[in-house]
């Protein structure tokens, strides 16, 4: 079904995914496929009349057993709104399911990383507008982590920590703050309005979180997205990634201190591709080419920004 090759110059993994040219793109409203299925209509993925959240294996996926794992993580039956429209108790929930996800996905001997991540808005190639989300399980720790182990090492502990030790010292890229996580627009950030969403305490992972963390969170990365929905008053399109610790060398034999084994920190890092309302970053020349990005706006002035239009937008 997929095929991965090792690209020696880049020294990177690539995945063949060829199947996935056939997936479902834009359906009109009444074949959404991520629906519940009503009686007497066609079904959907989701063969049930009503749900809560549903997670499934994706249909067009990525990565198969026993090389990895792909799933669709559905976050209500209601196909209008968006992950800031949920009832905070749903929102609540989903970090549940994102946690139940990490645990037994994690265990697999051919997941080594489990990546949860949103695509929102056609801008970066979003294909369904059911509010969703997907979770890859990799058979490799992908580079984007391998890098960030990288920085715990050169900084000789856990990088986050370090990192949100540094934006509360400096605060002036700091958007939004609550007893268990912080936001801020990270110091040398590659797009106009990333942010990054951080466990104030070490927390390797979603299972490592007390409950009343996993509420926090949920009610941060909402008030993030509605920030970011009233900052050009449009539906704002990103790509939202949860890092954890890697799960490479966890088997359902050692389930005792799960989440711990690993370096990783939690957080969640949001990329969204607008610079101004109507204005899109492109990935060019430099930043494909060399691999340098080049920004025309400062962190600090698009933390201000976004500061005041989160705590507007409430
Ligand atoms: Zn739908
Ligand atoms: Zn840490
Ligand atoms: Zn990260």
């Amino acid at each position: 079904m997929t095929e991965l090759r090792f690209n020696e110059l880049r020294g990177e993994q690539v995945d063949y995914a060829i199947h996935r040219q056939e997936r479902t793109f834009l359906p009109s409203r009444e074949h959404c496929p991520l629906d519940p299925t009503l009686p007497g209509r066609p079904p959907t993925e989701i063969p049930f009349p009503s749900f809560e959240i549903a997670v499934f294996e994706n249909r067009f996926p990525a990565f198969t057993p026993p090389h990895g794992a792909a799933e669709v993580v559905v976050y209500t039956p209601a196909h209008e709104g968006s992950f800031a429209t949920l009832t905070p108790r749903r929102a609540e929930d989903l970090m549940w399911v994102w946690r139940h996800r990490y645990l037994e996905l994690g265990a697999r001997a051919d997941v080594d990383y489990v990546f949860i991540f949103e695509n929102r808005g056609v801008e970066v190639g979003v294909t369904l507008h059911h509010p969703h989300g997907q979770i890859y399980g990799y058979p490799f720790i992908p580079p984007v982590p391998m890098l960030e182990l990288a920085a715990d090492e050169r900084l000789g502990g856990c990088a986050p920590c370090s990192l949100l030790a540094d934006e509360l010292r400096d605060g002036r890229r700091i958007v939004y703050e609550s007893p268990a996580l912080v936001a801020y627009v990270p110091f040398a950030a590659r797009w106009a309005y990333e942010v990054h969403l951080v466990m104030r305490e070490h927390r390797p992972s979603l299972a490592a979180c007390e409950p009343q963390e996993l509420g926090e969170l949920a009610a941060a990365l909402q008030t993030l997205v509605r920030g970011y929905d009233a900052l050009f008053d449009r539906p704002f399109p990103y790509v939202m990634a949860v890092h954890q610790a890697p799960t490479a060398g966890w088997s359902p034999a050692t389930a005792e201190g799960r989440g711990e084994l690993g370096a990783g920190h939690l957080h969640v890092e949001f990329y969204p591709p607008l610079r101004t309302a109507d204005k899109l970053k492109y990935l060019a020349g430099s930043e494909q080419g060399a691999g340098a990005f080049i920004s025309d706006t400062l962190p600090e002035e698009s933390a201000a920004v976004l500061r005041e239009t989160i705590v507007r937008a409430g």
